[in-house]
């Protein structure tokens, strides 16, 4: 794993709560000719957008482990452990840099790359190079809504897909996207919000489509040490 770029995933727990820190670091490029977007201005809007989906607080169950001492000579002390609810509280923060070339990214920096509104891009909005993967393009014709806060779903959604979520209504049989379904085909109303929904989906809206499930973090901290981020 990186240093300085890319995702990083802490974890620390303690006796009544869990940290988890998302930080991402990150450059951003306009690669159009005309270098319409204030890239500023898009860094800060994403990390908005980003703190807005990514940082849920809720309650999981755990454990606490104690150890008590037989007082006897022949009995070994024993570990046990106490089930207790704990407040997940998630952090999300990102470092970016301005560059002026895609050459300039350095440290294994995640990239946000600006690109036109031509050829194979012209009917994506955003794309994630793969699933785990390092770079995000973006649609040149789309930065605007973005900016302006009409569309608060394609950025969240494409750096979630670097972060290894895969699409909540993703109907294929693989064990590993049933994981991501299963908090939404269990509950579907309540998580009709969903960042991960696919594009042709009905309930996909850039405006409303914004939240992470629990679960989903859960995928995250899984996928960050099991070395699917960063590639
Ligand atoms: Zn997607």
């Amino acid at each position: 794993m990186s240093k300085n770029g890319g995702w990083t995933v802490d974890l620390k727990e303690y006796a009544h709560n869990i940290r988890v820190d998302l930080r991402l670091g990150l450059s951003i490029c306009d690669s159009t000719k005309e270098k319409r977007t204030n890239l500023i201005k898009l860094g800060n809007v994403l990390t908005g957008q980003m703190k807005r989906s990514y940082q849920i607080s809720y309650y999981k169950d755990a454990y606490n482990y104690d150890t008590v001492r037989s007082g006897l000579d022949f009995y070994r002390n024993k570990s046990i452990a106490i089930p207790v609810k704990k407040l997940v509280n998630v952090s999300l923060s990102i470092v970016y840099r301005i560059i002026s070339n895609v050459n300039q990214r350095m440290n294994n920096e995640h990239l946000l790359n600006i690109v036109p509104d031509v050829g194979e891009m012209h009917q994506y909005y955003g794309m994630a190079n793969k699933l785990g993967g390092s770079d995000v393009l973006l649609n040149e014709s789309k930065v605007d809504n973005i900016i302006k806060g009409f569309d608060n779903n394609t950025l969240p959604h494409e750096f979630g897909h670097t972060l290894g979520l895969v699409h909540v209504d993703l109907n294929i049989a693989s064990s590993y996207a049933k994981n991501q379904q299963f908090p939404i085909m269990r509950q579907r109303t309540k998580d009709s919000t969903n960042v991960m929904f696919g594009g042709k989906s009905r309930y996909m809206h850039n405006t409303t489509s914004t939240t992470i499930v629990p679960e989903q973090i859960d995928v995250i901290i899984i996928n960050y040490r099991s070395g699917i981020i960063n590639q």
